[in-house]
């Protein structure tokens, strides 16, 4: 039996740093009437699914960290997954969010309604949720994606995919990990220290530039402690660094030059085997796929005990992989470090707007999945996404473009709470944007390069990553107008009532 509608103004769909923001944005904007439904037990998103050993971010923890709770430890640099996720509750807690975060509640529908123009929300647990907006914060990188092998049903030891760690696994043995992307290059040095041996399938290198050490010298730890203001004076500077050093990477030409000479430099610094060096050099330019901040990935492909396999895998065999050269190596343990499946968004979740309109029917009649910034659809009034299409960003914090998203977000809620009616962005301004962002990509390293990334599908199209600065992007939003960009949507009379 379903439940009675509750009317709720704004729900939040997830969790994790995009939901987090979202929800806090309301809260400081006095909104109280907003509800956050997320399908795990608890807040988190991706430092609540990523428990393999290592796991940590790249980014510093000050710039990778809330703007309205930011981290504050005069210690540590990068801390760990568990760390990161103990301040992500912790700032629920601290900022009154828990009390409208309902866990275990996954939303598999959403419909649009053309006469009362609401939206009812259905979930997993069978209610039906009834609010004036959604605001989905279901981030990009959340499915796994494990190669189907043949052989699979026969390989006798365990196998899991890197998100999905089982903390049961006898780890003393012989592990095989499957990708050399940044979750593997994480947890190789950890994997190392423990098992008697570890093969690393390799299909193609990442380029590494040097990571800085996990925890503050002296000298900064007594800065940060003593002088005030320094924390928010070193959020700001990472934050422009990164644009600065990082970002150049992604444009074609000459501007990545010094950071290829970096990564090969701590590649020459880090492994002096010739051979194993040229198997760890990439053959595309820097910057074509995610570069990895890591010092003890080489360091641990070094050891005796670990073995760079770069033969394609041809089938899993009850002891361990077969490679395409009919090589066996035994496994005791597979780790599918393969990444996620990030270029189709909002999946599993059936949404219809105005007319009843599907939104994945209408992104695959596009030939590609768009949002006006990554956050709004035309012919979706006040729904908006945070992480959505074109707004992820390679090189820098992508808990500061969600923080730009959750602050437009708020205007165009404002703008719809002024018009008495819900709002979507019109056809017009959309071709705009669509128009910007594809010059804007077609001058990025991505564009007819030879790596497959993770925010590029095999026909070439980028789907996830936004092609400038993180500062552009706040700058083009901040100065983007929801009142001309936006439209008041009418009721239609007779319209499909749900
Ligand atoms: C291992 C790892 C390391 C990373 N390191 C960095 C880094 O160093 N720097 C960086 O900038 N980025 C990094 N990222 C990218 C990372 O995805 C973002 O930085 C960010 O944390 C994503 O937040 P999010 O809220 O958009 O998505 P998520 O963290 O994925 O949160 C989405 C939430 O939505 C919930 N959800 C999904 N579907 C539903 C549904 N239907 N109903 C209800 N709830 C639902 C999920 O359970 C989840 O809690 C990393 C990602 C991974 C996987």
């Amino acid at each position: 039996m379903t439940e009675p509608m509750i009317k709720h103004s704004v729900v939040v769909v997830g969790a994790g740093f995009g939901g987090l923001t979202m929800a806090a944005e309301l809260k400081r904007a006095g909104v109280e009437n907003f509800l956050v439904l997320e399908s795990g037990t608890e807040v988190g998103g991706v430092w609540r699914e990523n428990t393999y050993p290592g796991c940590s971010c790249d980014v510093p923890a000050h710039l990778y960290s809330f703007a309205f709770d930011p981290y504050r430890d005069a210690r540590v640099r990068y801390p760990g997954q568990q760390a990161i996720l103990t301040y992500m509750r912790e700032a629920t807690d601290r900022n009154g969010l828990r009390p409208h975060l309902r866990c275990d509640t996954a939303v598999v529908a959403a419909d649009y309604s053309d006469t009362d123009r609401t939206w009812t929300l259905t979930t997993t647990t069978g209610e039906l949720i009834r609010t004036d907006a959604v605001v989905w914060a279901l981030g990009q990188l959340h499915r796994p994606a494990i190669p189907r092998l043949p052989g699979a049903e026969t390989f006798g030891g365990r196998a899991f995919h890197s998100a999905r760690w089982d903390h049961t696994a006898d780890l003393s043995g012989q592990i095989a990990v499957v990708g050399t992307g940044s979750s593997a290059a994480q947890m190789i040095p950890e994997l190392a220290r423990v098992a008697a041996g570890v093969t690393v399938y390799q299909r193609s290198p990442s380029w590494v530039l040097p990571k800085p050490a996990a925890s503050f010298g002296p000298l900064s730890r007594w800065a940060l402690t003593h002088v005030p203001g320094l924390h928010d004076l070193y959020r700001e500077g990472l934050y422009h660094a990164a644009d600065l050093v990082l970002a150049p990477i992604m444009r074609a030409g000459w501007s990545a030059g010094p950071a290829d000479l970096a990564a090969r430099a701590h590649l020459r610094r880090q492994v002096h085997d010739r051979e194993l060096r040229a198997q760890l050099t990439p053959n595309y330019r820097i910057g074509e796929k995610r570069i990895l901040l890591d010092s003890g990935y080489y360091p641990a492909l070094t050891q005796p005990h670990v073995e760079l396999v770069t033969e394609g895998i041809d089938r899993l065999v009850p002891d361990g992989i077969r490679t395409v050269d009919g090589t066996e190596r035994r496994a005791d343990v597979i780790v599918w470090a393969t990444g996620f499946r990030a270029r189709s968004f909002l999946s599993g979740v059936q949404i219809r707007g105005r007319a009843g309109v599907d939104l994945h029917d209408q992104w695959r009649r596009q030939g590609r999945p768009t949002a006006f910034y990554g956050l709004a659809v035309p012919g979706f009034p006040n729904l908006y996404m945070i992480a959505g299409p074109h707004s992820f960003t390679p090189s820098n914090s992508n808990p500061s473009v969600k923080q730009h998203q959750a602050r437009y977000i708020m205007r165009c809620l404002a703008l719809s709470a002024d018009c008495g009616a819900p709002v979507e962005v019109t056809e017009r301004a959309m071709a705009i944007f669509l128009a910007r962002l594809d010059r804007a990509l077609a001058r990025t390293i991505w564009c007819g390069g030879v790596a497959t990334a993770w925010w590029k599908r095999g026909d070439g199209t980028v789907t996830n990553a936004w092609p400038g600065t993180v500062s552009q992007f706040e700058h083009a939003i901040a100065h983007t107008d929801p009142a001309e960009s936006f439209a008041k949507v009418a009721a239609t009379v007779g319209a499909r009532a749900l």
